[in-house]
């Protein structure tokens, strides 16, 4: 990390070395007296010098001295305060941005690129307030479409960890047409409106919210499970069912997800037979080891144990998986009680510590964007703050 700014840093003052030579030759070429003092090019080789001696900081402050501020060279100031900002150091990077805004002689177009820097250093350094007042400021007045579409991306972003979802939602309106990829997070706002909402005891303005969530983003399997819990309250169970069918179209991915949910729509219902039928229905569409799981459960109730080890068994050879196996290992060491052993066989136990073991090892949900790895369900990744790309991991070792 270190070597790569000071490589940065030694790139900077290649390009401060070049831009000081142009300008020399220019005034050369156009026999125009040198008005600036001739220790310019000083101020430069002590920059160097510092640079040499592995001391950036001083070496940075020094070819910032050097080099005057006007449009041509605002871009190396720009660089100069991106490089602070990459390294944690947005302080510097403000007081570099804040210099660069104090001078009149800006461009117009580059005082707003400026703004939009100095932004993104408030963002790093956690003050949102001040922040927002320079993106709302490039948004009010910028005519270019490209430094709009940056502030309002910027802005989207503040405003989500900010928690503000009534803003998010307003910033992000004139994107829904152009950018359909603004459609997830913006039916995740709307789901976190609803939980807000269900919260506070507000049940029809969840609803609404999550109608819209779902107009915004049809495969939105979050507002479905949402709106099928809200069903299930009053008393709808049907309902709630023919809702969490939908979420195989929508990602079958959330499978997992769903199940406990349609479980206790089915048992509320009082119809374990329509449970067990969805079950086998979803098993022939996603053998996933939760499904396997849950029906194996259902029929060791129903029909005794041994039935569930069989069923299990079979499955298992179609879809192996070390969820199952542990399953399948509990099923035997209760078959092995019911016949009135009077202890364990050691060998199931041994298996068993080791399945456990690799369970306690494993991570339940993954992002499907970055690989962030976690145990529980969030609907925004933590990493790299994507919206729905967390989803629980499947195959040999999940769920
Ligand atoms: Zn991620």
């Amino acid at each position: 990390m270190q070597d790569a700014v000071l490589l940065g840093v030694l790139l900077t003052a290649i390009v401060l070395g070049f831009a000081l030579g142009v300008r020399h030759a220019t005034r050369r070429q156009r026999q125009v007296p040198l008005s600036r003092p001739p220790d310019l090019s000083r101020e430069y080789f002590v920059g160097l010098n510092y640079l040499l001696n592995e001391q950036p900081d001083e070496a940075i402050n020094t070819f910032i001295h050097a080099l005057d501020i006007n449009s041509e060279t605002a871009e190396t100031h720009i660089a100069l305060g991106k490089l602070f900002r990459a390294r944690g150091e947005a302080d510097k990077a403000v007081s570099i941005h804040q210099n660069l805004l104090a001078r009149p002689a800006l461009s117009a177009e580059t005082n707003e690129h400026v703004q939009l820097e100095l932004a993104r250093d408030f963002i790093a350094l956690g003050v949102h307030d001040r922040a927002q007042r320079l993106l709302r400021s490039v948004l009010e007045h910028s005519s270019s479409e490209p430094m709009c579409l940056e502030a309002r991306r910027l802005l989207i972003d503040l405003l989500e960890r900010e928690n503000d979802w009534h803003e998010a939602l307003e910033t992000a309106q004139p994107l829904m047409k152009l950018q359909p990829a603004m459609r997830r997070p913006a039916a995740h706002w709307l789901c976190e409106l609803a939980e807000q909402e269900i919260a506070q005891a507000s049940r029809p303005l969840a609803r609404k919210h999550l109608k819209k969530a779902l107009q915004f983003d049809e495969r939105c399997v979050r507002a479905t499970l949402l709106l099928a819990e809200l069903d299930m309250e009053n008393g709808h169970h049907d309902k709630a069912i023919e809702r969490l069918d939908h979420i195989l179209q929508q990602d079958i991915a959330h499978i997992p997800t769903m199940l406990p949910v349609l479980q206790r729509a089915y048992t509320r219902n009082d119809d374990l037979d329509g449970l067990e039928n969805h079950l086998y229905r979803l098993l022939g569409q996603a053998p996933y080891t939760s499904v396997m799981i849950t029906l194996g459960a259902l029929i060791h109730q129903r029909e005794g144990v041994d039935n569930a080890i069989e069923r299990i068994g079979t499955w298992l050879r179609e879809a192996p998986s070390l969820g199952g196996l542990d399953y399948l290992v509990d099923l035997y060491l209760e078959s092995e009680k019911l016949s009135g052993k009077a202890s364990p066989d050691t060998r199931l136990l041994l298996l068993k510590h080791h399945t456990d073991q690799l369970l306690s090892d494993r991570h339940r949900h993954r992002c499907r964007r970055c690989g962030f790895n976690s145990d529980s369900l969030s609907w925004q990744c933590p990493s790299c703050r994507r919206w729905g790309t967390i989803k629980p991991v499947t195959g040999v070792q999940g769920e």
